[in-house]
């Protein structure tokens, strides 16, 4: 790697009641700068005493703390001006970023870290235009449907958008009034360290976010599930730990938020535009080096066009730059870790044994230590291989032809997941038909990635329960409550 990689080891500590803290056990743990494979830094190791200790601090934030009291008005201002303090040190928080998960610092500069500021501008103005309901049955009576905040929350992350989905669920969470402790995850602790810092410097009040860290099973994270001074967990990551956290949750009742697992269809239809289909499903495939639950990670192409689309995608997919994550030109940097690696190579043997190789297959060891695996594309794998059934989530692409809308719409629903899809075709009437057919959240019909914050976001069938997004967060992260009136004459 460069000289501009740290000589450094940083120090990442806990942050409770308005401070930096050490975990009680005095334990720390590693994080890896998956680009190099060497110690980024030492990250306290919070455990069940840190998660008491936060929840304590949060729930006494939400009972006396002036917080929960002030107008949605006020709160959107220290709402806004968090998001104003990440552009100020966008630089700082993208470099943070890419040293802790190995993408391209230009995928951190211009979309994580800027997403992240949005989240915050967009929830303090959305907010306050939220309309309340009322309904009036007569002129004796008035019912008025007004929305409190839960209390204590639970934010639970992952590793793949750290900031960026922190800050998703952070931002709601805040301008309703709650309180909240979040657990980042293990492999990527940085940025959220450096923004407790921000949220305090906007004036955010002592104990109204706290952030431990640790791992998930038989740690921090379980202990926050099970905590009973916790009202919700709003979650995103693999949906495995869903159903775990959906167990845990269970004896002390909590709402529950999930955003999970996906295995995103891309359909190409034999009428579509094929030079903006090829060129948007490269990136939907290899952005974050395929580590996005909206990853459009099965690519189905109509057979008349198969060899062309798939000749052509294979050439892009060559010339994509894989390299060191701080060189401004890399398109694609490392994987997350060692293990996960690991994981991914053993899809591609699978691949290997079952298709055909079209480009990549190998780790890039002429990269150094770090996690580096070449994008790569099989072709000739049955439907019912794992390559086109679970979710791999890293670069790794198989192509299969189909012949008709019908068989592209059973290939699209044929896993567990429901999360997005994407396709392609210029014959508005087949982009409708098949749009409603398909079992997923999202669809998005010629484009990937096309976000309105408004819009609802999550999941179907293993992809998640719940929604986030505009209204959608508000009313998670808040209970609705009627009081209704009765005027005497
Ligand atoms: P993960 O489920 O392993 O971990 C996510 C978080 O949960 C981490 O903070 C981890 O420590 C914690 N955790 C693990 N076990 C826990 C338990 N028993 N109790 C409480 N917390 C626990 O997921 P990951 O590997 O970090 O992330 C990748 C996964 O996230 C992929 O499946 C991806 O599709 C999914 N994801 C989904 C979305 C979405 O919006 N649907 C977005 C991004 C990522």
């Amino acid at each position: 790697m460069t000289a501009s990689t740290p000589t450094k080891t940083i120090q990442i500590d806990n942050y409770i009641k308005g401070e930096y803290v050490k975990g009680k056990s005095g334990k720390t743990f590693e994080t890896i700068n998956p680009a190099t494979g060497k110690v980024l830094g030492n990250v306290a190791l919070g455990t069940a005493d840190d998660i008491n200790t936060a929840v304590a601090a949060a729930k006494e934030a939400f009972e006396k703390g002036p917080w929960p009291r002030m107008s949605m008005q006020e709160r959107g201002q220290v709402v806004k001006r968090i998001g104003d303090l990440i552009l100020e040190r966008k630089d700082e928080l993208a470099r943070a970023e890419t040293l802790d998960t190995g993408k391209p610092i230009s995928e951190s500069s211009n979309g994580d870290v800027p997403r992240a500021a949005l989240n915050f501008h967009f929830f303090a103005q959305f907010a306050t235009s939220y309309t309340e309901e009322c309904f009036v049955p007569a002129a004796s009576e008035m019912h008025v449907a007004v929305r409190e905040p839960l209390g204590v929350c639970g934010l639970i992350t992952p590793w793949n958008l750290p900031l960026y989905l922190a800050t998703w669920k952070i931002a709601p969470c805040l301008v309703m009034g709650n309180t909240c402790v979040l657990k980042p995850a293990e492999w990527t602790p940085y940025t959220a360290y450096l923004f407790a810092e921000i949220a305090q410097q906007a004036g955010l009040p002592e104990g109204v976010f706290n952030v431990v860290n640790g791992f998930g099973a038989d740690g921090a994270g379980e202990a926050l599930t099970e905590h009973p001074d916790v009202r919700s967990i709003s979650f995103t990551g693999e949906t495995s730990t869903g159903k775990a956290i959906m167990a845990n949750s269970a004896g002390t009742l909590k709402k529950l938020s999930f955003e999970l697992g996906g295995k995103g269809a891309n359909i190409i239809f034999d009428d579509a535009n094929l030079d903006e289909a090829i060129d948007t499903s490269v990136r939907a495939a290899y952005r974050n080096q395929g580590q996005i639950c909206l990853a459009g990670s099965r690519l189905f192409v109509h057979k008349d066009v198969f060899r062309k689309v798939v000749d052509r995608l294979v050439d892009k997919v060559k010339a994509i730059k894989v390299g060191n994550p701080l060189d401004p030109k890399t398109e694609m940097g490392a994987l997350i870790s060692e293990e996960h690696m690991q994981k991914v190579l053993s899809y591609i043997e699978i691949g290997k044994k079952e298709g055909k190789l079209l480009t990549g297959g190998d780790r890039l060891n002429h990269l150094g230590d770090g996690y580096f695996i070449a994008p790569t594309v099989f072709e000739g794998l049955s439907p019912e291989s794992r390559l086109l059934k679970e979710e791999i989530f890293g670069p790794v692409l198989p192509v299969v032809p189909f012949d008709s809308e019908e068989e592209a719409v059973a290939l699209a629903n044929s896993t567990p997941y429901g999360l997005s899809s994407s396709l392609w075709s210029e014959n508005v009437n087949r982009c409708h038909r098949v749009s409603q057919q398909i079992r997923a959240g999202m669809v998005w019909v010629n484009c990937w990635f096309a976000r309105d914050l408004r819009t609802p976001f999550g999941g179907q069938k293993s992809s998640g329960i719940g929604r986030e997004g505009g209204r959608y967060s508000l009313e998670f992260f808040s209970e609705a409550k009627t009081i209704s009136y009765k005027y005497s004459k």
